[in-house]
């Protein structure tokens, strides 16, 4: 994918940036006393940290708590004068822009239900002409790295400069123990398709559960990503939004102080030589695999055209299925994952179907 995007260097944004860049509040703006405590018990531990809060929630179904409204953004205004965080909240349309720039919000960033909409993502561009703002992207709900892409180029289209990215997972069929799924491959895509976007990690709602916080918070540093954004609220079991998720200041200073903070850069000459040894043999062993999904792949068009020029249907399911079993068997006593190996199967088997069809359709 090709993503060019004008990107002023996230340590420019911000003087006292320091890795990672933590955005820590509660989902929502619930009353001004709810912020300012929260507040309090955040900055007495990040001082450097920003505070988060939702003004406007966009909720699935209606009659949930959909936001305390512009209120709101007067608590916010509080907050940074009383602890000195910076604040940042969420837009979904113009309107939301203007009263956020009104009330001197100091970043801004489009949620993961409004990434999804180009019509609404162009508004909120067309707002920010001319101001000098950080914008957040939020990945969209769904798995489609185009329309990230395409929000973060409209955003920059219109002058932004300071623009970061957010993974919050994908809602997928499977979200396997995830309230939405990583899909690391994804932000992993995005990152090599535009190296000096900074990447933030939501873990809040990729988990949909504390317990699940702390490794997908490492992951994502171990990822080079260059910040989080963790729900934090006084008190999560009487929140208004996101109850099951958010953790409490104390919880947040012990998932952020465990963290191991890797480096990407190798300084010894002995760890790059073996590095890069290793890396060789990687090379060398993905060569001979793509030369031998090219075999095999050969072979799928031959039973193609034999199974055409016999009438033969191309699924032929018993078949497959001992295939995959049979092969289930070999990968666990090599030690490879059950899934991981599963997965292959799958995308082999659609492709030579995708094959055999091809033949089929020749005559
Ligand atoms: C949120 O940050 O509270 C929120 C609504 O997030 P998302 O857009 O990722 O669902
Ligand atoms: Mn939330």
């Amino acid at each position: 994918m090709k993503l060019q995007l004008q990107i002023t260097p996230i340590k420019d944004w911000f003087p006292d940036f320091a890795k990672p860049l933590l955005i820590a509040g509660p989902c929502s703006a619930e009353s001004e006393e709810q912020m300012l405590d929260t507040a309090k018990q955040i900055a007495a531990i990040y001082p450097n940290s920003i505070f988060r809060a939702g003004i406007w929630k966009p909720r699935t179904r209606p009659n949930a708590f959909e936001g305390i409204g512009n209120i709101g953004l007067q608590w916010m205004q509080a907050v940074k004068k009383e602890t000195g965080l910076l604040t940042a909240t969420e837009v979904a349309n113009a309107a939301h822009v203007e009263e956020c720039l009104k009330h001197g919000i100091d970043i801004l960033w489009i949620g993961a239900r409004t990434t999804v909409n180009p019509f609404s993502v162009q508004e909120i561009a067309d707002a920010l002409k001319g101001v000098d703002i950080p914008i957040f992207v939020k990945n969209p709900i769904y798995p489609d790295l185009q329309l990230w892409a395409g929000a973060l180029e409209r955003i920059n289209n219109s002058g932004i400069k300071k623009i970061a990215a957010i993974h919050r997972g994908f809602n997928s069929y499977d979200n396997g123990p995830f309230r939405n799924s990583p899909k690391w491959e994804l932000a992993i895509e995005l990152k090599a398709a535009c190296p000096d976007l900074p990447m933030i990690c939501d873990p809040s709602h990729i988990g949909g559960t504390p317990e699940l916080i702390p490794y997908i918070a490492q992951k994502a540093m171990d990822m080079e990503m260059d910040g989080l954004m963790i729900e934090t609220h006084r008190n999560p079991k009487v929140a208004l939004s996101d109850a099951k998720q958010q953790v409490t200041p104390a919880e947040l200073k012990s998932i952020v102080s465990d963290l191991k903070i890797r480096s990407a850069s190798i300084e010894s000459r002995e760890l790059q030589t073996k590095l890069d040894e290793l890396r060789s043999v990687i090379g060398k062993l993905d060569a001979d695999l793509l030369e031998l999904l090219a075999k095999r792949m050969a072979i799928s068009t031959e039973i193609g055209e034999y199974k055409r020029d016999n009438n033969i249907t191309i699924l032929q399911v018993s078949h497959w299925a001992k295939l995959v079993e049979s092969s289930l068997e070999t990968a666990n006593q090599l030690g490879l994952r059950e899934d991981f190996i599963k997965g292959i199967y799958q995308l082999i088997h659609d492709e030579s179907i995708l094959r055999q069809t091809d033949v089929m359709n020749q005559k």
